[in-house]
């Protein structure tokens, strides 16, 4: 994707960008803090995704070792099946993600898709096989075609129009006089939060991976444009293996199972209603969730 012949200041540009691109993922991904580097296995084969299963089994992880994080987590995503984690603040939903993604090794247990073991994989064939979109897409000082592209190298140009269409970014692509030309990102036309996320889903419409990883937008969308992303992001998970990190459980409730975290374990999991008709942690925070959401209703009207 660089071409070899641009000067090397822009290649430090581009390395900044993404660097920052990485950054940005943030919340979810804390590059930043990463540790020792993840090697491959010499000899590695290519992860083979027959299906998309994802399965936990008794995974255990510290950052530090005399500071547990996860503790036990068995968890197994049928695939296709839609799986939310929910559970408070520092409860190790956004350390899964990092460990299904092989960003650190388990310290217990494994995490297999399909059966194979993320260690004995490539890195390359895990990272293809999944796609994140993270609460704040980074767009690249770039045109909205090359934003779209990064999904995959080599896409084509009917590619990057269904899956912007997909995303139901396309119809403003071509309502702005350059079209895909468009320069966006800080040197270009500032998108608003909704178009920015409806452009990480065309990219990763594009990647077209078996396994979904989903940070669930906590911010700034307004309340109706949250609800049409919802139904991208919905539409995008049919016929995939859905892990969604979710802060606000109104969009996950029809998830085909909700596991609540708590202190690195499993307290919980069930569908909606059968949390609710617990009466536990969930239903607490479904009641306490929904509250707030009418307080925030009641004072907007
Ligand atoms: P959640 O996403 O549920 O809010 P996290 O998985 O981000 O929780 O964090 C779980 C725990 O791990 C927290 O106590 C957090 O402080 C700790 N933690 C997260 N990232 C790091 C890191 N890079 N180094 C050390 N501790 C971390
Ligand atoms: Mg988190």
């Amino acid at each position: 994707m660089i071409q070899i012949t641009m000067p090397l200041g822009f290649l430090g540009t581009v390395y900044r960008e993404i660097r920052q691109a990485l950054v940005d993922m943030g919340e979810m991904f804390d590059l930043l803090h990463q540790p020792a580097e993840i090697e491959d296995k010499p000899g590695a084969p290519a992860l083979k995704v027959t299906g998309g299963e994802v399965c936990f089994d008794a995974v255990k992880f510290a950052y530090h070792p005399d500071r547990p994080i996860l503790k036990g987590i068995s968890l197994t995503v049928a695939a296709g099946q839609r799986v939310a984690l929910v559970g408070p603040s520092g409860s190790g939903k956004s350390t899964i993600g990092r460990l299904l993604f092989r960003f650190y090794d388990v310290t217990g247990g494994a995490i297999r898709i399909d059966g194979q073991d993320l260690r004995d994989v490539t890195q390359q064939s895990l990272h293809d096989a999944i796609g994140v979109v993270p609460q704040d897409t980074v767009l690249f000082n770039d045109t909205i075609r090359y934003n779209i592209a990064y999904g995959r190298a080599g896409a084509t140009e009917a590619e990057i129009v269904a899956a912007a269409r997909a995303a139901k970014i396309h119809d403003f692509v071509m309502s702005l006089p350059e079209g895909y030309e468009t320069a966006v990102g800080e040197r270009g036309l500032k998108l608003s939060g909704g178009e920015k996320q409806r452009v990480g889903i065309a990219r990763t419409l594009l990647k077209n991976p078996p396994i979904l990883l989903l940070d669930e937008a906590t911010s700034a969308l307004d309340t109706q444009t949250e609800r049409d992303i919802q139904d991208s992001l919905n539409a995008m998970g049919e016929g995939r293996t859905v892990i969604t990190i979710a802060h606000r459980l109104s969009t996950i409730a029809d998830a085909d199972r909700i596991v609540v975290l708590e202190k690195g374990k499993i307290v919980e999991e069930g569908t909606h209603e059968a949390l609710l008709a617990h009466g536990g942690r969930y239903a607490a925070m479904w009641a306490r969730q929904s509250s707030e959401d009418g307080e925030t209703e009641a004072s907007a009207a």
